[in-house]
């Protein structure tokens, strides 16, 4: 039996990140994987959707060239070569790991892992030959799936899951996407400036529930302004697909009504990937269908981890890096701080891109703090103009007392590459008079967090 320092369990952007920083410090390790390097991130979910946005993106600003003084004739898209190019991003991603998995002379063992008590792993090859392997730390990282409820059961036809909406030969006309998380606004942005007819559909009252209301509501705005139709407080009960298209139920308050369209995307959220591979057989606890683990990502049974999307917190690809790497470390027998969940930065890539970090205002004031709050509008800022990009604000909520930046909220052309400045400053515990002394370089659209500061301490400048 091959033995090995550690196994990690599912190559995502937790497993592969945790293989390399493990090889790092010096431990002999092997990775373990039933599909292609990379996970859901690089091969269907972060890297490819962005592909996907990019080019929706592009295909509006050639269709808006006149606003620039520009002219660009017989613009149209082509739906399968845009599917094409983000499916060639994400395969060159997924090699990328398959050169970084042979620089850290990590092995790679291919095929369906199942856990196994005394420290082991059994792999089931394509061929359906088992081998087991042995490591003092084995680390569980399959992450997770499309959700699926009851009213809305995926054929991968009609209703369809994250995978299907962004491998689809033909680009439906009309189409309804059930939730308003990250996905499904992106899904919804990405179909509607192709050209489909897209309807949002929220169970909650606003869309991207878990942002500040102020982004909900501007995120709202501009959708319909470039034509999405949106339902708050609405559910799905039910969906027909024996006709040609899909004729969906749809409760509201106002009662019954029923959408019709060529596709529903459902968009409620992931199921974890723990049956099949036999946390119970090794005693490995669980709630519902996440891992549990403790600070350090040791689970109850000593030589078994999990990080990532199959263990509780955000499901996102930079904290299930963030969670590997901590757990190898803390193997390692280095200090490790516990990861502060609340400082986790969460980015929506349709336009205008969303970002944010921290308390939302009401969040703040609910846990009784005495807030300053400030905003600084895109329609205010020469950057924002100049480019074409005067939608959105900046926002930014501090505690009136110590000064703590409790929370920044961004909606906006660029600012998923502008939330990190609130993310370092706040992890430094930088006051508010700290990042407006913090000179911004002018002009651009960064200049904004400055002045939202400088509006919260009544300083602002350009308002
Ligand atoms: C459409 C979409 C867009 C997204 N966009 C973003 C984004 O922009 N930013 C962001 O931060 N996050 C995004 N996410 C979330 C992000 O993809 C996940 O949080 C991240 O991939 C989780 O990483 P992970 O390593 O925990 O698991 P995963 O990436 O799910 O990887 C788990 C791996 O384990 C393998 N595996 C599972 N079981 C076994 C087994 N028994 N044996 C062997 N291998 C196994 C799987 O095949 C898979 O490769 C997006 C998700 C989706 C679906």
């Amino acid at each position: 039996m091959s033995t090995f320092d550690v196994i990690v369990l599912g190559s995502g952007p937790g497993g592969y990140v945790t293989a390399i920083r493990a090889s790092q410090l010096g431990f002999k390790t092997a990775i373990i994987e039933k599909e292609n390097l990379g996970g859901v991130c690089l091969n269907w979910g972060c890297i490819p959707t962005k592909a996907l946005l990019k080019s929706a993106q592009v295909f509006e600003y050639l269709q808006h060239a006149g606003d620039y003084g520009l002219q660009a004739e017989g613009v149209d898209k082509d739906f399968e070569a845009v599917v094409k190019r983000s499916r060639g991003v994400a395969d060159g991603m997924s090699k990328g790991v398959q050169f970084l998995m042979k620089k850290n002379k990590i092995e790679v063992i291919n095929g369906y892992g199942t856990l196994k008590s005394g420290k082991k792993v059994s792999v089931k090859s394509e061929d359906g030959k088992e081998t087991e392997y042995s490591a003092e730390h084995i680390i569980i990282a399959t992450g997770a799936r499309s959700r699926e409820l009851p009213s809305l059961p995926q054929d991968g036809k009609k209703i369809i899951g994250y995978r299907e909406a962004m491998t689809l030969s033909e680009q439906p006309k009309k189409m309804i996407v059930v939730g308003s998380g990250a996905i499904g606004i992106e899904f919804a942005y990405f179909y509607n400036s192709m050209g489909t007819e897209v309807t949002v559909v929220e169970y909650l009252p606003n869309i991207v529930p878990v942002e500040d209301e102020d982004v909900s509501k501007q995120l709202e705005r501009s959708f319909k302004k470039a034509g999405v139709k949106i339902m708050t407080s609405a559910e799905v009960t039910s969906v027909d697909t024996t006709g040609s298209g899909v004729k969906a139920t749809v409760k509201t308050s106002k009662g019954e009504e029923v959408l019709e369209a060529d596709i529903v995307l459902s968009a409620v959220g992931i199921k974890t990937n723990i049956e099949n591979i036999g946390p119970e057989d090794v005693g490995i606890a669980t709630d519902r269908d996440k891992i549990l683990v403790n600070d350090y990502y040791q689970t109850n049974i000593p030589g078994y981890y999990a990080i990532g999307d199959v263990t509780p917190g955000q499901a996102l690809a930079h904290v299930a890096s963030a969670e590997g790497i901590l757990c190898v470390e803390k193997i390692a027998g280095m200090h490790v701080e516990p990861l502060d969940y609340g400082n986790i930065p969460g980015c929506t890539y349709c336009s205008p891109e969303i970002a944010s970090v921290g308390l939302t205002e009401k969040q703040a004031k609910e846990k009784g703090f005495d807030i300053k709050v400030g905003k600084f509008p895109f329609s205010a800022s020469g950057k924002a103009k100049a480019s074409g990009a005067s939608d959105g604000f900046v926002k930014v909520i501090f505690d009136a007392k110590y000064g703590e930046w409790l929370g920044c909220h961004m909606i906006g052309a660029g600012v998923t590459d502008m939330i990190a400045e609130a993310v370092v400053a706040r992890k430094l515990e930088t006051t508010g008079h700290e990042v407006l002394k913090a000179v911004h370089p002018h002009p651009t659209m960064s200049e904004a967090v400055m002045e939202a500061v400088a509006d919260a301490y009544d300083e602002v400048i350009h308002l």
